[in-house]
């Protein structure tokens, strides 16, 4: 773990800090011309380091908007789509208490853990979620809660939840993600088309009467495994 995961005194911070502040400004300025419009989102994404998510050799392209890998065939999600997806969560409401389905590198949990009362986030392969941990750690997020598991299944133990937020993509909403959904609660998801190659942002609003799903963007993302790895 040391190894591939070395302390960010080890990263020459104050080499990478002082671009990467001004890289993330640009970064921000760019989410602002794409159309994200929540002051508070913007806010959190230029405060949150990404150029600490990725690998070294990666840290220079950390603020440009795409996808990055960080190993075991995933990656990190793209700035424009992490802050698109947040900002519906909390449109004209608190995000509350949020699960988080597919930890990463932990860059979208960081996000989320500085706009929402509290974030459980779940990752099914353990060494990234390990990954993650050492990530997370000198941020000292402190309503932040990680978990190995399939995040299919939603964590019973902390349901139900206000916001739930999939970083990866499946054939249709996961069963026990919509029933640990709160009553006024906010799902939003990447979900593969039938019998096409293609995904949609899918978001589910939970009331009284059921659920509602309105489908949006079109995006790119991994695919939703099933177990633990
Ligand atoms: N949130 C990350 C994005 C990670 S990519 C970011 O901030 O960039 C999506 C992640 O979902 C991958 O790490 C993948 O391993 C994980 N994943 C896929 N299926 C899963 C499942 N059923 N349960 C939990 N995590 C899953």
């Amino acid at each position: 773990m040391a190894e591939a995961n070395p302390s960010r005194a080890a990263r020459n911070p104050a080499g990478i800090g002082m671009t990467s502040q001004r890289t993330r400004a640009r970064m921000v300025d760019r989410l602002r011309e794409q159309g994200i419009g929540d002051e508070r989102v913007l806010e959190a994404m230029a405060a949150v380091p990404r150029h600490l998510f990725v690998e070294e050799a990666l840290a220079s392209r950390a603020y440009e908007d795409t996808a990055l890998p960080i190993g075991f065939g995933q990656t990190i999600s793209q700035p424009f789509v992490v802050a698109r997806m947040i900002e519906l969560l909390m449109h004209e409401r608190p995000l509350g208490r949020v699960l988080e389905v597919g930890t990463g590198c932990g860059y979208q949990a960081a996000v989320l853990a500085r706009l929402a009362l509290e974030v459980y986030s779940i990752e099914r392969i353990r060494e990234l979620l390990e990954r993650a941990r050492g990530n997370l750690r000198e941020l000292r997020l402190k309503n932040l809660r990680l978990a190995h598991g399939d995040g299919a299944a939603g964590m019973e133990k902390a349901a139900p939840f206000d916001s739930v937020i999939l970083a990866a993509a499946a054939p249709q909403v996961p069963q026990a993600l919509l029933r640990q959904l709160a009553r006024g609660g906010r799902m939003i998801l990447p979900l593969r088309e039938r019998g096409a190659d293609a995904q949609r942002l899918v978001l589910v609003e939970r009331s009284r009467l059921g659920y509602a799903e309105t489908a949006l963007d079109p995006v790119r993302f991994v695919p939703l495994q099933a177990g633990k790895a």
